[in-house]
């Protein structure tokens, strides 16, 4: 199993950080992918898998930083991207995306200018992208019909965005990952669009601190706790939690170019 999207470079984790990694391979997890939040914890990123190839990481800018970040510095967080894109090392460009239609200190022409970036990026060094969206569906769907998407792919990740929009999202290639709310009892919309994503464009991911799958909900989350998230995938799929587990491992394999390690049996 691969953790598609863990943030374990959150404060949460600081004070038991090696704990949670350790548990997270005893708990059966091939690999974990850290998407960065924000320019001043690329460097420190990319610096995990060149220690352990089991943790990859993306790089880009989370759209709920956008207000923390001066603006006019954005084309220069861009172009630092870029360059650091180019000396590889990250397995994809994100995490990155839309939240909140009119969040302060980020208006949605900023974050569409910034997001676009992203993608140009991603098309550049061929890399897949990890993709937020929370509240702002239809700016990314007209987003996605006027911007070439890049050919290595795009993960929704915590895809929340219902079966409808679903069918939009499969037609233009991309893939998606699911957390912790398909264990949630009144999860329903996740629920229907799982169920009309082709198999192999299907993943797995904590979300890690947030969105703890029951019986942990409310705590923090942690990449052991995927099992439990494909669990729920499978039961609401009707399909056995092993092949579950196999499939969205070889789907992360695939979309992420093979950066993560192959398996030791
Ligand atoms: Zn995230």
């Amino acid at each position: 199993m691969i953790d598609t999207h863990c943030h374990l470079d959150a404060a949460r984790f600081d004070a038991d950080r090696a704990d949670v990694v350790r548990r997270a391979w005893a708990a059966g997890l091939e690999g974990l992918l850290i998407p960065a939040v924000g320019p001043s914890t690329w460097e420190p990123l990319l610096e995990l898998p060149r220690k352990d190839a089991r943790i990859q990481v993306g790089l880009g800018i989370h759209p709920q930083l956008l207000p923390d970040l001066p603006a006019e510095e954005d084309g220069a967080h861009l172009e630092r991207l870029d360059a650091l894109l180019g000396q590889g090392g990250a397995a994809a460009v994100g995490e990155c995306g839309l939240d909140g239609p009119s969040q302060a200190g980020a208006p949605l022409e900023r974050q569409l200018a910034v997001l676009r970036g992203h993608l140009a990026l991603a098309r550049k060094h061929h890399l897949p992208v990890l993709m937020h969206c929370h509240r702002l569906h239809p700016a990314l769907i007209d987003l996605f019909k006027s911007e070439p998407l890049p050919e290595a792919g795009i993960l929704m990740h915590s895809y929340s965005g219902g079966a409808e929009l679903a069918r939009f999202y499969i037609q233009k290639g991309c893939h998606f990952s699911f957390a912790g709310p398909v264990t949630w009892a009144e999860a329903r919309k996740p629920l229907d669009a799982l169920r009309v994503i082709p198999p192999e464009r299907l993943m797995a991911e904590t979300d890690a601190p947030d969105q703890a799958p029951t019986p942990h909900r409310g705590a923090r989350s942690e990449p052991a706790y995927l099992p439990r998230i494909i669990e729920g995938m499978a039961q609401a799929l009707g399909v056995p939690a092993d092949v579950l587990a196999q499939r969205t491992t070889e789907n992360a394999r695939r979309l992420f170019r093979e950066a993560f390690p192959p398996a030791s049996r």
